[in-house]
């Protein structure tokens, strides 16, 4: 079983998509951790994040083993994947990563920009994950601040700002929704009450 979250940056889909994994008993996988990880090795070879040659070469030579680097929730190395992200060339180095993670035993909850729509069109459930950018900002505020980050909430929200702009203007694989997604508005909800509408409608749709 393949389930596709796709969302904006900030929506939650990546706590939602942890719980949904583990109840199901799926593997789970953060597809923004590989374009993060990206813009981190760039970065490191301290050349211009815009330098596609280097993207390329750094998406080609990435090492799964570095996916958990805390190093990567820095928010400039987010902003700086959704640089990388920008460039065909980087996404599809990645493509065939992410759906060897998406075939393999006993199936996966796969999280992104464009699972339900590039990465696995035909995924059993899909799930579009989104909330007002005020809350979306809120959420990431209250993380960033908790890890100990000099962030204020106007540069927060202006941060998301940008990078929704980035990831739904973006001419290689934008933020959409699949056409046969489920829309899952967070705004009002709790993680709790985000988590059983998930499962409710997955599980509705899958014995279908
Ligand atoms: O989800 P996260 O915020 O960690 O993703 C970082 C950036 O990676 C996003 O802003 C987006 O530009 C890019 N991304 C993408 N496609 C995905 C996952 C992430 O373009 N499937």
């Amino acid at each position: 079983m393949i389930i596709a979250i796709d969302g904006p940056a900030a929506s939650g889909k990546g706590t939602l998509g942890r719980l949904i994994a583990r109840h199901f008993g799926l593997l789970y996988l953060d597809t923004g951790s590989l374009y993060r990880a990206v813009a981190r090795d760039v970065m490191a070879r301290q050349v211009d994040i815009f330098d596609i040659n280097a993207a390329r070469l750094a998406a080609q030579t990435l090492d799964p083993a570095t996916l958990d680097d805390p190093g990567l929730r820095d928010p400039g190395v987010g902003e700086a994947a959704s640089i990388v992200a920008g460039f065909p060339e980087v996404r599809e180095a990645l493509l065939e990563f992410q759906r060897q993670i998406a075939s393999s035993k006993p199936g996966a909850v796969i999280d992104g920009r464009d699972i339900g729509t590039v990465v696995c069109p035909d995924a059993d459930a899909k799930l579009f994950v989104t909330a007002k950018v005020e809350i979306r900002a809120g959420r990431r505020f209250t993380e960033l601040s908790r890890a100990g980050e000099a962030v204020t909430p106007e540069g927060v929200l202006d941060m998301i700002r940008r990078r929704d702009a980035r990831d739904m203007e973006r001419a290689a694989s934008p933020l959409r929704p699949a056409e046969d997604a489920h829309l899952l508005e967070t705004s009002d909800l709790s993680i709790e009450a985000s988590f059983d509408t998930a499962v409710a409608w997955i599980e509705r749709k899958i014995s279908r």
